[in-house]
């Protein structure tokens, strides 16, 4: 456990060190801004649809290292799917982040995802984890801005 625990924190660090996919974009068809006042988390998230297909998605901002982590994490994870997918794969991980504690999570299902379930153990940690997926879902409704509370 303590093995999986250090993998975990290796690609968050990865991740905050070096975001992917993390600038701002030319030709954005959508966009929209998240904070999280609890921690002071920042991002805005950029798409470029093409039809219903997400063919670019990038982030910039600044927040705390599993804020990071997860936006860049979830570019690599959206990128080339269909709105319907990228919603699914919004409520699945969701539903991962949020759920129970002693409920294992599915390794193969959310891959390097998996690294941010520790937060079920740090309920304010949560709203970093899930503030990147509620700007790129509030980007694909009608952009702007919106606030984890
Ligand atoms: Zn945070």
């Amino acid at each position: 456990m303590n093995e999986l625990f250090d993998l975990y924190q290796d690609i968050i660090l990865d991740h905050n060190k070096r975001p992917r996919n993390f600038r701002a974009m030319d030709g954005a068809t959508h966009a929209a801004e998240g904070h999280n006042p609890l921690c002071g988390d920042e991002v805005t998230v950029f798409v470029k649809l093409n039809g219903d297909k997400i063919e670019d998605v990038s982030f910039q901002g600044q927040g705390c290292a599993i804020s990071r982590a997860s936006a860049s994490l979830m570019t690599g994870e959206v990128k080339g799917k269909t709105l319907r997918e990228a919603r699914g794969e919004f409520e699945r991980v969701k539903a991962m982040l949020t759920g129970d504690n002693d409920e294992p999570v599915d390794l193969l299902e959310f891959g390097n995802m998996a690294s941010l379930s520790g937060v079920r153990r740090f309920p304010a940690r949560i709203k970093c984890a899930t503030l990147p997926w509620h700007a790129l879902d509030a980007a694909l409704q009608d952009g702007g801005e919106i606030t984890t509370e």
